[in-house]
């Protein structure tokens, strides 16, 4: 195996993931339609993609041998989540081709590198500043202004680590609840964005190849409870100027990243109309499930073709769709929802059914507007 092969890969080649989880496991079944072999890095024993794959490694993220011996096993590497630890990322960079490189990884991994990144490239973000300690958090929103909320910079998924900035707040109590919560330390900025009233969020997956083609998926709605999504709507009923500018900016991202897979471009859709990018995402994300069944290449597939090297396919959709994920307890809908014929399911296969956690999804296909 070779750090430098940038070629197609023949089947039979193995393709290694970091991450156990669904996202990763849906992308091993994209993998298998091609006859790759996927092997999966994960500190979690029987986690989703464990379960489809043909090789797995359970270790942790800080044991060195563990990570140079899989990434020796495996003829390309790619990432089915965003929080690996920036050393074992780069450890593994050195023993394999990694896509999306270790340094898409680190931007995307803080929401300070990232929005850093963003402004420097012209795509416009709510205003934000880093904030270390209680001064610089009162500076930040005497610039962000109230409404504002406080995030973590790193480690945050789902709304976890956020705290909302209401007026009138006691921002050092704010403060003092985002160290308690181990959201930010001395060594760890926190980042307080303004709050935005926005009239709609959406999301564009693009991929990108290893020859620099890019190709990006309808601009989607999604609608959040309680941080987590709820559903997706495929196509977002925006105007078609709308959708080519939010296309338009995610493929900037994409490039300016020179990325090679995948990634998803979280964005407020102002009152207004205005595009804001919230969040990238540089791997295969939850408000692109719909693509398995809506469009003639999945964006599993596509994160497979683009790290293995393939030309990209069609991101063309036959069908619209809505997307519902079954959180904690309504797996216990399946009995209904494989029976529905309206329905496709897709399942996780975690046997945990925790609050919140994300057991599968199903989505309904509509014909195209
Ligand atoms: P995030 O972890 O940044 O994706 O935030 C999770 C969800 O919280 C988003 O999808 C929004 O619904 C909401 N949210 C996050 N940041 C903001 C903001 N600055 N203004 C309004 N809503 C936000």
């Amino acid at each position: 195996m070779s750090t430098s092969y940038s070629g197609p890969l023949p089947p039979g080649s193995v393709i290694g993931i970091l991450g156990g989880g669904q996202l990763g496991r849906m992308t091993a079944l994209a993998a298998a339609g091609f006859g790759y072999r996927c092997h999966v890095f994960t500190p979690e024993a029987d986690a989703p993609a464990t379960q489809v794959c043909a090789q797995t490694t359970i270790a942790d993220w800080d044991d060195a041998e563990a990570l140079a011996q899989f990434a020796a096993a495996c003829d390309v590497v790619t990432y089915e989540f965003e929080n690996i630890p920036a050393a074992a990322a780069a450890l593994v960079g050195r023993h394999a081709i990694l896509r999306p490189d270790v340094r898409v990884l680190a931007i995307c991994q803080d929401r300070i590198t990232e929005k850093t990144f963003l402004g420097r490239i012209g795509v416009p973000t709510t205003r934000w500043r880093a904030a270390g300690d209680p001064d610089a958090l009162a500076r930040g929103v005497a610039e962000t202004g109230l409404p504002a909320v406080l995030k973590s910079a790193r480690l945050g998924y789902d709304g976890k680590g956020q705290v909302a900035l209401v007026p009138g707040i006691d921002l050092a109590a704010a403060w003092a609840e985002t160290v308690a919560t181990g959201m930010a330390s001395a060594g760890q900025p926190a980042i307080v964005e303004a709050w935005v009233e926005f009239a709609l969020e959406i999301s564009v997956i693009v991929a990108r190849s290893a020859g620099g083609d890019i190709a990006a998926y309808v601009p989607v709605e999604n609608q959040h409870e309680n941080h987590v999504l709820r559903r997706t709507i495929a196509p977002a009923a925006i105007t078609q100027a709308l959708a080519a500018k939010a296309e338009w900016l995610a493929k900037a991202i994409a490039e300016a990243l020179e990325l090679v897979g995948v990634l998803a471009v979280e964005m407020f859709v102002g009152g207004d109309g205005a595009l804001l990018v919230n969040e990238l995402a540089p791997r295969p994300h939850n408000s692109g499930h719909w693509t398995i069944d809506g469009c003639a290449v999945s964006q599993f597939e596509q994160c497979v073709r683009a790290v293995a090297g393939l030309p990209l396919g069609p991101t063309r959709r036959h069908a619209d769709a809505v997307m519902e994920n079954l959180l904690g307890d309504e797996i216990a809908r399946w009995p209904e929802l494989v029976a529905d014929p309206e329905v496709q399911l897709h399942l996780y296969g975690k046997n945990e059914a925790r609050p919140g956690r994300k057991m599968g999804h199903f989505t309904r296909l509509r014909p195209c507007r």
